[in-house]
């Protein structure tokens, strides 16, 4: 093997439109995916205008700071497209016309019997030194050149132009250059804060550059993504993630609640589902939220059977038979009011577990008592209930957000510990 490390690339991507609201650079989605899978890293996403120096300055950079460099856009032959003049400038070579390529662009446009306009010319000019990729839907080519042990590949920016090249020139050469496995994998988490979930785990955090680690936070969950390199096999890149998995589990333990890329409400619909339970939930601060995930997933009749959005005070009273004078002493958001809504919505439904969840969610109707983001969570079950008091950060929908997760994990938590004690009273 050459290298032990991954090889690490700069992603340019030029266009004066990418740097609008109105376009998006996706292509470098399509690349990093590729890139990964032949055991490249992307190191850097740039993007610039169509712009010259600016193209002059940004390769100049990626060349010192990685061993690849791929440049995509500004190949098309209008007066914009400056990536070929640009990249031939920062390098102090050339611009060679090529008689096989432009006589392929003077081809096309006899296929479609029309003329060639004159700016197509400047597309059969290949950078000194460079090959060419041939482009079978279009007209520009894409180059590939050496600079030192530095690579640069120019490709097209049209989605359906790249891609085919990728496939079919510039993947060969790439991965016969630098065979390597990444493995990947993502613990998500919920129930604990960022900076909890790095206090768990922060001396575990991996040195080595085969292994690697992004914390990513969203309201109510966070997820570790874990990856492994491996010049060798796959296999290998395989046992070393294990290994890094297994030693994040040992710490974040039943916080994770998927390892395999579910959502929280599909492993509380498997759970549900293996331990023959139903589910009813009452709504207030989340506005069925709650019921709009579970029954996101498919097969959710099996287990979930009624949820209402008992907003009002009426609501409650006429639908969860909550006590209105419960309601009175105790304000609507209350922990008793919680724990009565969570029992009526169990008993109306009939159903094994009862959710609710009644809260401020804001922007008014705060107070020093029960200031904005105060949200009380509940579940009853055959045998009890359980309450808990929540103070969430954010705008009305990230309240929201925040307690339909934790109502869901709730309902995670307590049937993992039902299964937990099934276990031990049969041993
Ligand atoms: P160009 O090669 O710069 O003439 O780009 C032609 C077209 O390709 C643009 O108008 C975009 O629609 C598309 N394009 C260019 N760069 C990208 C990119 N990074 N991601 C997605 N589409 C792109
Ligand atoms: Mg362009």
């Amino acid at each position: 093997m050459i290298n032990k490390r991954p090889g690490r690339v700069e992603i340019i991507a030029v266009g004066s439109e990418l740097l609008t609201p109105h376009f998006q650079d996706t292509n470098s989605l399509y690349l990093s995916a590729r890139l990964n899978d032949l055991g490249w890293t992307v190191a850097f996403k740039t993007i610039v205008g169509d712009n010259a120096e600016d193209l002059r300055l940004r390769l100049r950079e990626a060349l010192r700071r990685t061993e690849l460099v791929i440049v995509m856009g500004g190949l098309g032959p209008t007066g914009d497209d400056i990536t070929r003049e640009a990249v031939a400038g920062a390098l102090g070579r050339d611009l060679v016309l090529q008689r096989d390529v432009l006589e392929g662009i003077e081809d096309r446009f006899r296929r479609r019997q029309l003329p060639m306009p004159k700016p197509n010319r400047k597309q059969a000019f290949v950078i000194r030194g460079a090959a060419v990729l041939p482009n079978k839907n279009g007209t520009a080519p894409g180059q590939v050149l050496m600079v030192g042990r530095k690579k640069i590949v120019l490709l097209p920016g049209p989605p359906h132009e790249l891609k085919p090249m990728c496939e079919e020139s510039v993947w060969p050469a790439l991965g016969k250059e630098r065979s390597g496995h990444f493995s990947r994998a993502v613990l998500k988490v919920t129930g604990l804060t960022e900076s909890m979930v790095d206090a768990l785990i922060s001396d575990l955090y991996p040195k080595r550059a085969d292994l690697g680690l992004t914390i990513l936070a969203s309201p109510g969950q966070i997820e570790v993504h874990l990856s492994a390199f491996s010049a060798g096999s796959g296999v290998l890149a395989e046992k070393k993630l294990r290994r890094l998995k297994s030693k994040f589990m040992g710490r974040l333990r039943n916080h994770v609640f998927s390892e395999t890329g579910d959502s929280l409400e599909e492993v509380v619909g498997l759970l549900l589902k293996k331990q023959k339970k139903t589910l009813a939930v009452a709504e207030s601060c989340s506005g069925g939220l709650i019921s709009h995930r579970l029954t996101n997933v498919p097969g959710s009749s099996e287990y979930f059977l009624e949820g209402a959005v008992a907003y009002s005070n009426a609501a409650k009273i006429e639908l969860l038979a909550v006590s209105p004078d419960l309601i009175k002493t105790h304000g609507a958001v209350s922990f008793p009011v919680a724990r009565a809504m969570a029992s009526g919505i169990r008993r109306r439904a009939r159903a094994d577990l009862g959710l609710a969840v009644t809260g401020i969610a804001g922007p008014t109707g705060g107070s020093p008592e029960k200031p904005i983001g105060l949200v009380f969570t509940a579940l009853a079950w055959p045998g009890g209930t359980e309450v808990q008091k929540n103070l969430f950060l954010g705008k009305r929908e990230q309240v929201k957000l925040q307690s339909a997760q934790k109502g869901l994990d709730m309902v995670r938590r307590h049937l993992l510990q039902n299964a937990r004690s099934k276990k031990r009273r049969n041993r």
